[in-house]
Parts: structure tokens; sequence; C-alpha cells
């Protein structure tokens, strides 16, 4: 029997991104016809565009773009995850491909307090977390061996897997474009959220704020009225973004001409 695997940490990485600032305000101002290639050269009139609209949710202009994301996260993360129907996903299949023995175990335990809609959460003993280690080794081990010896026995993959706890880690692809991606934000990486959800939200929003610094500017004044994010101390330059946009329209226009 194999020995299982237990890890600690979810994880996002990114497969590909097509989205930008400039992509957002040139959408915008089609509606008048004026996404001309000058316009974008005022960088500050796109960061005032890009606030007055989120800030007055005329959120189509957001919609352009897209993010695709590999999600390494366990079965009860990715049960949370995929409730956001406006993102799309392929994840790993139980039925076509044998699981593999990763599990998480989280590095500590917490307690629940407070009543429905006001929960928080307080750190647990050394005793409670001994518990959920203990019985998380034996439970989801006994249960692997089950998967093995009924694979074994030659039962399809798809009913040898039934029994597979909700630790057991999963893959999946999960593509959103900006304004999915903020509604997703807005939810997950926020103190109600359940943490392991979180800290993968936290990992997408690094990587929105570096794609979209203006964008991020304006969802952030939203959400945080108190904080302010400083454009130029943002490691993305959206010099080269507007370039990219002026480049696309002039091949499109080659191509219509
Ligand atoms: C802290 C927390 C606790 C939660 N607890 C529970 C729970 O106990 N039980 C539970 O079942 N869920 C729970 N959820 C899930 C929650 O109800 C949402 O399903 C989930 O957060 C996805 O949000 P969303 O619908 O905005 O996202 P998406 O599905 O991506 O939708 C984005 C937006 O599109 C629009 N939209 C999408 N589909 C429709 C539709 N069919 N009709 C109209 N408008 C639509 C809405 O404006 C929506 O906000 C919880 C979520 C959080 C963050």
């Amino acid at each position: 029997m194999t020995k299982v695997e237990f890890v600690d940490k979810v994880s996002v990485t990114l497969i590909e991104a097509a989205a930008s600032d400039s992509s957002v305000a040139m959408a915008a101002w089609v509606s008048n016809d004026a996404d001309s290639e000058e316009r974008l050269e005022d960088l500050s009139k796109v960061a005032g565009l890009l606030k007055f609209l989120y800030r007055e949710s005329h959120m189509s202009p957001f919609e352009h773009g897209h993010f695709t994301f590999k999600v390494d996260v366990p079965l009860f993360v990715a049960r949370e995850w995929q409730r956001h129907r406006t993102q799309s996903y392929n994840e790993v299949s139980g039925r076509y491909t044998v699981m593999k023995p990763r599990f998480f175990m989280a590095d500590e335990v917490r307690v629940q307090k407070g009543k429905m809609g006001n929960y928080h959460f307080e750190p647990g003993t050394p005793d409670q977390y001994a518990l959920y280690r203990r019985s998380k080794e034996i439970g989801v081990q006994s249960q692997w061996d089950i998967y093995e010896q009924r694979l074994e026995a030659g039962i399809a993959k798809e009913q040898a897997r039934e029994d597979l706890p909700l630790s057991l880690m999963t893959q999946f692809y999960a593509t959103m474009n900006p304004r999915n991606l903020m509604q997703f934000l807005k939810l997950r990486n926020e103190d109600s959220a359940l943490k392991e959800i979180r800290q993968a939200a936290v990992q997408i929003e690094e990587v929105f704020a570096n794609y979209m610094p203006m964008t991020y500017a304006a969802y952030v004044e939203v959400k945080h009225p108190a904080i302010v994010v400083d454009l130029k101390e943002n490691k993305f330059n959206e010099q080269e973004t507007a370039k990219n946009v002026v480049r696309n329209l002039n091949n499109y226009k080659d191509r219509r001409d």
C-alpha cells in the first residue's frame, strides 16, 4: 500500500493572461467612437476613467481579457471555488486517471466562535491539533488503502474513488475575465472567507495587481476606501501595456484594410 503525502499549502500558477488596463479603457471609449491610440498616452486619464467605471458599476468594459490559472487545492476548496459560475473550469478526472495520494493537512487547527453570520476563529490548543493530525493520518491512509484495494480488484476508477476524503488535492484550470476575477477577490480575499481559499485568492490578487495596476487601484479604492494604491510603486509598466494594445489595434486595422 502507498503511504500518503500531506501538503499544507494551496497554490495558484498563472498559465496565461491577456488583460490590461488599456483594453478596459479602449473598450469603454469605443462606445462613443473615441478609442483612439493617442488617448492612451494620458495615463492619468486612463486611471481616472477606470476608477469612474468601477465606482459607478459600469462593469462590462472589465469583461475584456482573461486570466487562466492552474489551481492546486483540496476538494473542499475546489467545491467552494467552483460556485463562481462565471469562471470556466477543467479539472483532473477521477474517472479517467488514478488519483495521486496527496492530501491537505493544515499546519494549525482553529476553533469557531460567535454565532451564525458573525463567526470568528481562534487558534486551537496543542491537544486539538494533535487530535486533528493523528485522526487525519489514520483516516486518510485507511481510505487511500481502500481505494488501492478496489483498483487492484479491478473495480472502475469512478467507483473506487467514491470514498476518498475531501482533503484530497485536486488540480483544475480556472479562466476568468477581470470582472469575474474581482468578484472572486471581493468574496474570497475577505476575513469571512475560508482560510484556505483566501490563501489562493491572495495569490490571484498579486497577479491581477501586476497586470492591471490601475484597475486594481480602482478595485481597492472601492473595497477599502482608506487604502490608496500608489501606482508608481507598482512594478508593472503600464506604458508597455498601452503599446501592446496599440500594436494589436494596428494589426487589426492592417487585416481589415
Ligand atoms: C463567506 C461565504 C459563505 C458562503 N456560504 C455559502 C453557503 O453556506 N451555502 C451556499 O450554497 N453557498 C455559499 N456561498 C457561496 C455564494 O453564495 C456564491 O455562490 C459564491 O460566492 C459565488 O458568488 P457569485 O454568485 O457572486 O459568483 P458567480 O457565480 O461567478 O457570479 C458572478 C455574478 O454573476 C451574476 N450571476 C451569476 N449567476 C446568476 C444567476 N443564476 N442569476 C442571476 N445572477 C447571476 C451575479 O451578479 C453574481 O454575483 C458562500 C460564499 C462566501 C464568500
